[in-house]
């Protein structure tokens, strides 16, 4: 046996006995059924790489075939595909991105050129400056754009996508669908705790309240809230969330007149009157307003 063969064997023999004492995490999603025909892929809370797998995705099953809002992170369309397989024959033809960020677009690509993106507008431009759609990329951008509101299908069928302004992006849309009485906020309502405004993207924590007000007043008659990255939730606790961003915005902008520093606006910012709510991104939410009134 030729000496550069053997080492290719023993080389070979490593690298299988190294995979097989590091298994790749088996990638698994849970799913939710939240009525008849819409179930939740969840999943979905950041934190632990091995098992986070992006945004809530919701899963719409219509005459004509599934809609998804939002898509996971990159790796996980195969798991996001046998989930919705074991629910429905129906093929995906719709994704709808919630915006633009890599836990909610990672498998446009994988679902391919032929399924229709829906986005916002804006979310569409933030989208073309990202890697994942550059070059032979761009034909997984969103190829139906909206301004203020769109609406797809009919009847049982139908989905509303409302824009209201920034927040967490410049793009957020936030999807109804009214004959179930279900609200996707995407990451507008993310967590109980200090929003992520990301600037870089349009996103603004001084008009974030302002937009989840005009979500509340623009969106009536729903029942259930699919949050970004967190467990169902319910129409009141959305209301709360629009609270807690106008209490946050409002302790900045007086801490800042008052000449604070960000860590003393986040020390003395309380969350302890909303149940359930942590302040691990209260610091974050500070410092973006400061940087957004800065200039
Ligand atoms: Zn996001």
């Amino acid at each position: 046996m030729k000496r550069s063969v053997l080492l290719g064997i023993l080389l070979g023999v490593g690298a299988a006995s190294m995979a097989a004492q590091t298994p790749a995490a088996p990638k698994v999603i849970d799913i939710l059924k939240l009525k008849d025909n819409l179930y939740v892929l969840t999943s979905s809370t950041p934190g632990n790489a091995a098992t986070f797998s992006g945004g809530n995705v919701a899963v719409f099953i219509t005459d004509g075939g599934v809609t998804l809002v939002d898509d996971k992170l990159a790796g996980w369309g195969q798991a996001v595909l046998d989930k919705v397989k074991s629910v429905t024959d129906k093929p995906i033809t719709t994704i709808i991105n919630t915006h633009t960020h890599g836990d909610h677009t990672g498998n446009n690509g994988f679902f391919g050129a032929s399924v229709e993106i829906v986005a916002h507008e804006n979310t569409k431009t933030n989208m073309e400056k990202m890697d994942a759609f550059k070059g032979d990329n761009a034909k997984f951008l969103p190829k139906q754009t909206y301004k203020d509101k769109l609406t797809i299908g009919s009847g049982k069928d139908r989905i509303d996508l409302y824009y209201f302004g920034a927040a967490h992006t410049s793009g957020d849309t936030f999807v109804v669908f009214p004959a179930l009485r279900v609200l996707h906020t995407g990451d507008a309502f993310a967590w109980k705790d200090g929003p992520l405004c990301d600037r870089n993207n349009g996103g603004s924590c001084v008009s974030f309240p302002q937009t989840l007000a005009k979500a509340i007043a623009g969106v009536k008659d729903v029942d259930t809230v699919i949050p970004g990255h967190s467990p169902m939730q319910t129409p009141k606790d959305l209301q709360m969330y629009q609270t807690f961003t106008a209490d946050l915005l409002s302790h900045a902008i007086d801490a800042m007149k008052a000449g604070k520093s960000v860590d003393e606006a986040t020390a003395s910012f309380k969350v302890d009157k909303y149940p359930g709510y942590k302040n691990e991104r209260v610091k974050g939410s500070i410092q973006a307003v400061y940087d957004e009134l800065k200039k």
